[in-house]
């Protein structure tokens, strides 16, 4: 079955997203207050509306209650993305992603009851910081406020060793979840597997020891 999406707030990202789900073959309400912003989206959504989201009632009269997930992507005008928010969860939607324009919005939408608060400018922001660092630093995502993971090249370091002569996670308490060589993919290494060329290393841990790791494995 078709899961049914409404995706609140046509900008950059709300858009993409609309865009994405809709490409997905998901079932997907677009809404803004902009009246040209809803007509971008009239032929990519399966319904494009003009309709301010701070309106109980509005909200109420186009559907908004009956689909399976909402997307609140308003973010400059915080006060809009909250109260949208407040309405939705006192609604009873199932399910609710707000984006967060920062900390303090992301504490007062945890605070209403928002489900899923995202911050894609901040972990952007994040990624980009880590792959400047080093070119080996593929890719980097938080998984929580401590806890990442990353995918790093093999440095020199770590070619031909093993993972246990590594011994990567007694000295830094990561976890070596899988390694890519091309397009295959070991997901569960084994500790005598040993790391060739080219490899890449896809590692779990807290943020405090995956950045020692990174200063003796990784960076060149
Ligand atoms: P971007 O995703 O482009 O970075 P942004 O974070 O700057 O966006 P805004 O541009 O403030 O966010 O808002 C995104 C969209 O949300 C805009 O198209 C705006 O018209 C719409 N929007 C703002 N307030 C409301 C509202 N109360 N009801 C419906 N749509 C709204």
């Amino acid at each position: 079955m078709k899961r049914e999406f409404a995706v609140i707030g046509l900008g950059r990202f709300g858009g993409s997203i609309c865009e994405e789900l809709s490409r997905e073959g998901m079932k997907v309400l677009a809404v803004d207050s902009n009246e040209s912003k809803v007509n971008e989206f009239k032929s990519i959504a399966t319904h494009a509306v003009i309709a301010d989201s701070t309106d109980e009632q509005t909200l109420k009269d186009i559907g908004v209650k009956n689909v399976d997930h909402v997307i609140v992507a308003i973010g400059e005008n915080i006060q809009a993305s909250i109260l949208t928010t407040v309405i939705l969860v006192d609604m009873g939607v199932g399910n609710i992603t707000v984006k967060a324009q920062n900390d303090y919005h992301e504490k007062i939408l945890h605070k209403i009851g928002a489900h899923h608060i995202v911050h894609p400018e901040r972990d952007m922001g994040r990624r980009l910081a880590h792959s400047l660092i080093s070119s080996n630093i593929l890719d980097y995502l938080e998984l929580s406020e401590d806890y990442s993971m990353v995918e790093v090249r093999a440095g020199m370091k770590m070619i031909g060793k093993s993972l246990i002569e590594l011994n990567i996670r007694a000295k830094f308490g990561c976890n070596v979840v899988a390694i890519k060589q091309g397009k295959d993919i070991n997901v569960s290494p084994l500790a005598d597997d040993q790391i060739k060329t080219n490899d890449i290393l896809i590692i779990i841990g807290a943020d405090k020891n995956i950045s020692k790791f990174e200063k003796i494995y990784v960076i060149d």
